[in-house]
């Protein structure tokens, strides 16, 4: 018969390390934080056997005095809360006591730590729990702890260990989180002795992630900052169009702790619907800060998700903050300093750039900006008024400069005359893409995807303005026999239809005709139209009646294969870069996936590993 009794602290701290560090990775974790918590500006972190056998971090942090040292180890001593009412204001990674206790009763465990200042260093060694020596040593300032033989008492949790490669890659992760939530800490991660990463004291996150994923990837990224009463974030986010195959990059940190988090998870894609295909992910590096009151890390033993106490309002301070900044860097694309406008005539001056010039917008063109210090003959008008937002129309062959443009085509296009360029457009390319080169490198285009988002915008456009309701009428209507099917996808679709110019009536069982089409559209396409736009309903195994959303229909008129029609003429692919540098966002198609791909000198420097 067993009797009631209170469990002895070592069979405690075995049974709560189960919880805390379930794993080599976890240990690390722990350990990690309590050298950022006491100050370390140098972290090394040496493993073997994914840590299962063997695993050392040490830190150059303000250590402790050999009694702080044998107090750590009981289990609820924490330098860092004293009432549980300070976990409202908690800054700092520990606060709970119980890692090292933990740990130590499930390794065999060395922790060796001097004070700033202090003579020498003291020593403790504990095997599964038990105290076996506490002793001076020589060590430099910080300390360092060993454990070895994790989980060698315990083979029940010995069992839940995966192979060697496995708990490094966790262990890895963990590293790497903590080297970018800290720019300013040094980290090196050694395996067996081998280094595997490491990183002096950055000057800032942007310098971090370049030495963790090489530089390519650091350049794809644009820097973010926002803020809202007493909400902020700030870091580096993915260009639009970068988008990755895993969620692995997507990366939080919750006043500088990195977690888990479903909504923001969430937000973020959210945030890029557009500007990044389906089914990838955008890098994102995002610093949040908040009242510690408002985020409760104390969820999850391993405080690694958190629960946020407005997570409605956080959720849509990201959404925002980051759609804003897309837009924004989507809007100045074609400004931006890799374009900087040049005429023709006053590129670099060495060899004549072959080709067209492809004329770029001059912002002081757009409508009702106005004040133009128009340098042409040309039209001759005040270009702020007569400048025009294209209309949709889909014939791709406006305006090819016959001559390598420096002082541009007359008439037809008369305000674009003086528009300085900066592509040059060099050659069709197989596969619907075309290079330019630019001030700054090469761009590769790809005319389908230009086209898409042209066209995504002109509709856009086109619905958003009642003017566009007035679509031609058709002399000849046009009848349009469908199946029952049909009959109910075109019924659906009749509002949105409307808006776009469309006019169309029912006729009998089945039965339409086609009274009027919009302006933009050949009244001899108008059937292939509607006949499209059902089959894609169809395609999409959408029930009959359940419309597709705006947006859903605003990127599959955009979309359309039939519209789009063969391959491209050099004329058309300027005039598409052309358009394309005047949409909203020019950087990505409707479903998020690159315009253009740029290949600045820069890179090419870093290849070539020269300078030119
Ligand atoms: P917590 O971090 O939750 O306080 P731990 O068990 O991780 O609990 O650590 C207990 C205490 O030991 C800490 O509060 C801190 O005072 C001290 N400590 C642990 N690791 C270090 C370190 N690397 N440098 C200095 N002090 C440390
Ligand atoms: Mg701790």
């Amino acid at each position: 018969m067993s009797s009631i009794r209170l469990l002895p602290d070592r069979v405690a701290n075995q049974i709560a390390a189960g919880e805390v560090v379930e794993r080599p990775a976890a240990v690390a974790k722990e350990l990690i934080e309590n050298s950022l918590d006491a100050g370390a500006s140098r972290i090394e972190i040496e493993y073997r056997n994914g840590g299962k056998s063997y695993l050392r971090v040490e830190d150059d942090g303000h250590g402790m005095t050999a009694d702080e040292a044998l107090l750590s180890l009981e289990r609820h001593a924490t330098s860092k809360i004293r009432e549980a009412d300070d976990l409202q204001r908690i800054t700092s990674f520990g606060f709970r006591g119980e890692a090292l206790p933990s740990i130590a009763s499930v390794s065999r465990f060395v922790m060796r730590t001097r004070v700033r200042g202090a003579e020498g260093g003291t020593e403790i060694f504990v095997n599964g729990g038990k105290m076996i020596h506490q002793k001076d040593c020589g060590m430099p300032e910080g300390t360092s702890i060993e454990v070895a033989r994790l989980f060698n008492s315990v083979p029940a949790r010995r069992k839940f260990l995966r192979t060697d490669a496995t708990e490094t890659a966790h262990l890895c992760r963990w590293a790497r989180l903590y080297a970018m939530a800290h720019p300013e800490t040094a980290f090196t991660l050694l395996e067996n002795g081998r280094t595997i990463f490491r990183s002096p004291t950055c000057v800032d996150l942007r310098e971090r992630l370049r030495e963790i994923f090489g530089s390519g990837f650091a350049e794809g990224l644009i820097e973010i900052e926002s803020e809202s009463d007493d909400l902020s974030l700030s870091g580096l986010i993915g260009k639009p169009g970068v988008g990755r195959s895993t969620r692995q990059e997507m990366i939080f940190m919750v006043n500088n702790r990195p977690v888990d988090s479903k909504a923001l998870s969430f937000a973020l894609i959210e945030a890029y619907h557009t500007y990044v295909p389906k089914g990838r992910f955008p890098p994102a590096f995002l610093f949040l800060r908040m009242n510690p009151a408002a985020v409760d890390v104390n969820a999850h033993p391993t405080k690694r998700e958190v629960r946020f106490r407005e997570e409605g309002k956080l959720r849509a301070f990201v959404i925002r903050s980051v759609n804003d900044r897309l837009r924004e860097v989507a809007a100045n694309a074609g400004f931006s300093e890799a374009h900087t406008p040049v005429t023709s005539s006053s590129t670099d001056g060495s060899t004549p750039a072959p080709g067209f010039a492809v004329p770029q917008i001059d912002p002081s063109l757009l409508p009702n900006v106005g004040g133009a210090d128009s340098k042409t003959g040309g039209a001759g008008e005040p270009t702020g008024q007569s400048f025009e937002i294209p209309v949709p129309e889909y014939s791709l062959n406006d305006e090819a400069p016959s001559t390598p443009s420096s002082d541009g085509p007359e008439g037809a296009a008369g305000d674009r005359d003086d528009l300085t360029s900066s592509w040059r457009f060099l050659a069709k390319l197989s596969g619907d893409l075309a290079l330019f080169r630019t001030t700054d490198g090469l761009v590769l285009m790809h005319c389908r995807a230009a086209v898409e988002r042209i066209r995504f915008e002109d509709t856009e456009e086109a619905f958003a303005e009642e003017a566009s309701r007035d679509g031609q009428r058709l002399l000849l209507p046009i009848p349009l026999e469908l199946d029952s099917f049909g009959s109910e996808v075109l019924q659906s679709h009749l509002p949105s239809l409307e808006k776009l110019g469309f006019s169309v009536e029912e006729f009998g069982r089945n039965f339409h005709r086609i009274e009027a089409a919009p302006s933009w559209l050949e009244p001899g396409d108008a059937e292939l139209f509607l006949r499209d736009l059902i089959a894609s309903a169809k395609e999409r195994g959408g029930v009959a009646g359940k419309a597709l959303s705006k947006d859903e229909f605003i990127r599959m008129l955009a979309s359309r294969e039939s519209l789009t029609g063969g391959g491209f003429e050099e004329s058309e692919i300027i005039s598409l870069a052309n358009r394309l540098l005047r949409c909203r966002n020019p950087l990505t198609c409707p479903q998020g996936r690159p315009t253009y791909l740029e290949y600045g000198h820069r890179e090419w420097e870093n290849r070539f590993g020269r300078r030119f």
